[in-house]
């Protein structure tokens, strides 16, 4: 089977078995509790795993200026979703109404808002940290409802999709001292739940020609780390989790110090929660009551 079969297979298997409710866009479904179950599981064993209880929610809009301000607009604009809305007088409600009754483009009486869709876990937690951070930075656990334009029929590629964040913000010592801890308790973590995760040296899908140049910027000085998983039998292995180094880049836009006054630096560490869930279904099966009974107690919540 071509990787685009087995993406429809599994997705078809998903909606058979009432994980899934496809809606009238690619990369956008409705989720049954029999899915919805699995992700409460795995985020109570995220938390037992890290030991960090306290989770922050952020909302799935956070104010537009973080990404502009953080660069996302720069490198990464074609996965950015603005929120717009309607902001016209009588009339012009009058002219869109007859654009919709002849089914034709009304964007143009669309104004931007001051907010965007989060594009992941940790942008809006940056503003929140400029100034001087306490002795010993910062270690945040999040959870953010993501957004990223990147329609596609494979169902592990969602525009709207859940992410758990580990943000660690100090000096950069203690961030790739931090982030070094992670690589091999992150592969337990996955291997306890029955994966079989390697890792891989990975970029961001930064746009266009300079993004090229970007990537493999990013690449030779080992700024990102991926968790993949075989989940199709065609084509490259599918990340699951992702182990970053931001160096500076946070610090600076939102002036973050240290105690000692130097721009902190921050990396993160991100679970693609759909993505661990999905890896789960097609590694054990369409029936969590008959998966390995070491699985079913990690996940039991
Ligand atoms: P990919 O290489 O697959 O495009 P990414 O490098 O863009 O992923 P990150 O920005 O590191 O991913 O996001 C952290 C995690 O969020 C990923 O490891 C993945 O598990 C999950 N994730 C990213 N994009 C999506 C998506 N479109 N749908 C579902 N999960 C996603
Ligand atoms: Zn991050």
């Amino acid at each position: 089977m071509t990787r685009e079969e087995e993406q429809k297979v599994f997705l078809d298997q998903l909606v058979e078995h009432r994980f899934f409710i496809p809606m009238d866009s690619p990369g956008l479904f409705a989720r049954t509790s029999k899915f919805e179950n699995l992700i409460k599981g795995l985020e109570e064993f995220i938390v037992k795993a890290t030991g960090e209880e306290e989770v922050t929610y952020f909302p799935p809009v956070m104010p537009r200026k973080i990404l502009e301000k953080s660069g996302f607009m720069d490198s990464m604009p074609h996965l950015a979703g603005l929120v717009s809305c309607f902001c016209g007088n009588e009339r012009s409600l009058l002219e869109l109404k007859e654009q919709l009754a002849k089914g034709e483009d009304w964007s143009a009486f669309l104004s931007m808002t001051d907010l965007s869709h989060a594009p992941a876990a940790c942008y809006p937690l940056y503003p929140t940290c400029t100034g001087t951070l306490p002795p010993g930075g910062r270690l945040v656990h999040l959870g953010t409802t993501c957004f990223r334009h990147e329609p596609s029929p494979d169902p592990t590629r969602m525009q709207s999709f859940r992410m758990r964040e580990l943000v660690r913000i100090d000096t950069p010592d203690n961030v790739l001292k931090w982030r070094e801890s992670w690589f091999e308790r992150a592969i337990q973590f996955l291997q306890d739940l029955g994966l079989n995760p390697e890792r891989v040296e990975a970029s961001d899908p930064f746009f266009g020609r300079g993004g090229r140049v970007m990537a493999n910027n990013q690449r030779e000085q080992k700024l990102k780390f991926e968790l993949v998983v075989k989940v199709y039998e065609a084509g490259p292995s599918l990340a699951v989790m992702s182990l970053n180094y931001h160096q500076d880049h946070f610090g600076k836009q939102f002036e973050i110090k240290t105690v000692d006054g130097e721009t902190a630096h921050s990396g993160c560490m991100g679970f693609g929660l759909e993505r661990i869930v999905l890896a789960l279904i097609q590694r054990h099966g369409f029936s969590p009551d008959s998966w390995p009974k070491q699985v079913r107690e990690l996940l039991s919540h």
